[in-house]
């Protein structure tokens, strides 16, 4: 024993008691804290499990106007943090999200229908207030924040220079994660509600930010990050060297992109994958990816890299690119690279370390970039308050938290404000938005998080709880579905979403003793398997710190 333990007391002075209050179980909710809009996964899955599945579809709904979308495509950041990892897999929480919203209804009547169970404040039948908010481009942050803004009295017109709604949802994410109509049929609830979409109207080409400005008692940019990043090395500039966001885009449209059979993509992120896989269902029989990180370093989701990896495409890591190789025509033939021995210093920068001598060439007759995203700033043209946006490093420069920007009553969120991110993430700026919007407008409270979101549920235990392994939905086989546009993912059966439910931890759930009945015999502390429960006399206890923390 060390001197200092051996002065250690057996027992603290006093003990703070803190009576533990709803807020204190909510917190214990780990997938519901990893959620940026607050969704309790925890609460849909009791639910889903007792068979109540109306009910579980409307905690699943109302903290959020995407929830079929995110049900099919959410980045779950939730799964991150739910607890069951600890044990052995987090639970599939995604995919009985999209069990709940496809047994609801994906079509236009069910999602108007669902408009009744938002979270957010107001209600589906506002008194107007006589404010009007414009909203630039129809993406996911604009739609959320004129979603909860109608929903107050305001009027909202919404400014998008697509054809069709849906931003990255639409023009994005390719059809075989997602369906157009899933997200067209959500946003088809938000018109419903109320928003005004004109369509074919470029902010900065066919309408200035000086009309708004005239026309509107607040704005809020949501135009995203819709341009792909150049790749500054020799024979990328030229206008056969695909643009990945771009590329995603003009496939998602309906229109073909002309690519050879043999590709390279470079990039190892999500959108890289979203490229590579789509490169596979519009013709090219070899695509390999380049990518600066190792396997382990990628930042693709590891579904993306191994639903990739069984349609065929080749991953080849820590390679640099160095020069796009053309022949005497000038025509694609290789890519120059060489190989990396690390990729960050020890201080975590970036700051790829060359290995000599290792350049060589992959022969490919196209080649993708899809190394990150960046703002258009045509929204800006012609506006008399250009100077006074802040954009840095790309981005409007955005308080997090509200929304404001540099201008008063102009308001930014979603990637455009943040940064490349979720849906989820932009569905949230969007919310913030809206809030800060009323607040500054009228002087509204600042929004309860906790107000009315919570359901309260009764734990219910199957024994096969501890017993049920992970298992994500079926999907298409991959030989069969580089040829066709179908969705990969398929919904769970009835079975498989009650069984998968089941494995919830039901966080919430903490032994409460019953003074009553506890005998003392000191039982509980000598089982518990992490020694955290002690035995000790009441007057070591600080009853007044519970109150002190109160006051
Ligand atoms: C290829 C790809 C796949 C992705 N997959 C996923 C995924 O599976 N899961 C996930 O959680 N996240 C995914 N993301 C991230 C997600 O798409 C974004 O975080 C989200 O779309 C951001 O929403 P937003 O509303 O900020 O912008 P966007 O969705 O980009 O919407 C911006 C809108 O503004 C419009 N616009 C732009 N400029 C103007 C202008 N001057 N005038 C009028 N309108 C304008 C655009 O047409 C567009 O409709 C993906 C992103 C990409 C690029």
């Amino acid at each position: 024993m060390s001197s200092d333990e051996e002065h250690l007391p057996l027992y603290k002075e006093l003990y703070d008691v803190v009576i533990p209050d709803l807020d204190y179980f909510i917190r214990q909710i780990d997938c519901r804290d990893g959620c940026p809009v607050n969704t309790d996964p925890r609460g849909y899955m009791i639910a889903l499990h007792a068979g109540n599945l109306l009910e579980g579809y409307k905690i699943a709904r109302g903290p959020n106007p995407f929830a079929s979308i995110c049900g099919v495509i959410c980045g779950a950041p939730c799964e991150s943090t739910c607890r069951r990892d600890r044990v052995d897999k987090t639970l599939t929480i995604r995919a009985q999200k999209r069990y709940l919203d496809e047994w609801f209804g994906f079509g236009r009547e069910a999602h108007i229908r669902s408009l009744e169970m938002s979270y957010a404040r107001g209600s589906v039948h506002p008194e107007p207030n006589g404010l009007k908010v414009a909203c630039i481009g129809a993406g996911v942050a604009s739609l959320t924040c004129a979603h909860d803004l109608l929903r107050l009295g305001y009027a909202v017109d919404v400014y998008e220079m697509m054809r069709v709604p849906g931003g990255m949802l639409t023009y994005g994410v390719p059809t075989y994660r997602l369906k157009n109509d899933i997200a067209f049929n959500e946003i088809h609830a938000i018109e419903y509600l109320g928003a005004k979409i004109y369509y074919n109207m470029k902010v900065g080409r066919d309408i200035t930010l000086n009309e708004l400005d005239e026309k509107y008692d607040a704005i809020f940019i949501g135009v995203g990050l819709w341009k792909s990043r150049d790749l500054p090395i020799p024979g990328a500039d030229g206008p056969d060297i695909i643009r990945g966001i771009e590329y995603l885009r003009v496939r998602c449209a309906e229109e073909k992109w002309k690519i050879g059979d043999d590709l390279i993509v470079v990039g190892g992120g999500n959108v890289a994958f979203d490229v590579a896989r789509t490169s596979r269902r519009n013709g090219a029989s070899k695509v390999t990816m380049i990518c600066l990180e190792s396997r382990d370093e990628q930042t693709a989701d590891e579904f993306e890299i191994e639903d990739g990896l069984e349609e065929g495409i080749v991953i080849q890591n820590r390679l640099a690119p160095i020069a796009v190789e053309r022949d005497s025509d000038g025509k694609v033939c290789g890519m120059r690279v060489q190989r990396i021995s690390t990729l960050f210093d020890h201080n975590g920068r970036f700051a790829p370390q060359m290995i000599p001598d290792t350049q060589f060439v992959i022969p490919c007759n196209t080649v993708a970039l899809a190394i990150g995203q960046a703002m258009d700033t045509t929204f800006l043209n012609g506006w008399k308050k250009k100077d006074q946006l802040v954009i840095d490093r790309g981005i409007i420069k955005t308080e997090r938290g509200t929304g404001r920007t540099s201008v008063p009553k102009v308001y930014s969120g979603g990637d455009a404000g943040f940064g490349a991110a979720l849906f989820i993430t932009a569905i949230r700026h969007g919310q913030e938005a809206a809030r800060t919007i009323d607040t500054d407008l009228r002087g509204a409270k600042p929004y309860q998080e906790f107000a009315g979101e919570f359901t309260e549920l009764s734990p219910i235990r199957d024994k096969t709880y501890l017993k049920t392994k992970w298992a994500l939905p079926s999907m298409q086989p991959a030989a069969e579905r580089v040829h066709n546009e179908n969705m990969v993912e398929n919904n769970y059966t009835d079975e498989e979403a009650h069984q998968q439910s089941v494995r919830c931890l039901q966080c919430h759930v903490s032994p409460v003793f019953d003074g009553a009945l506890c005998i003392k015999c000191n039982g509980c502390v000598d089982v518990c398997p992490t020694n955290c429960l002690k035995l000790v006399p009441i007057e070591k206890l600080n009853l007044d710190y519970g109150e002190a923390l109160m006051r």
